[in-house]
């Protein structure tokens, strides 16, 4: 399976991004003392950026979902 690699635009790191992974997919940097939150922006070449703090909480965090 072919695998493209990135680097963590935090700590450098790394990362190998497998071919099926989407633009707009997320992944978390694989080194553990960092585990910054990445969004893929394109593909060929496979490019990373940094998710705000912010949208990883609002992503998670519904407090109105309890209906
Ligand atoms: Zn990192």
């Amino acid at each position: 399976m072919p695998v493209e690699f990135v680097r963590c635009p935090v700590c450098k790191q790394k990362l190998g991004l497998q071919s099926y992974v989407a633009p707009g997919a997320l992944l978390v940097c694989a080194n553990i003392t960092c585990g910054a939150d990445l969004r893929v922006v394109s593909r060929n070449p496979a490019r990373v950026d940094l998710v705000p703090q912010s949208e990883t909480y609002s992503a998670e965090y519904r407090p109105e979902s309890y209906g």
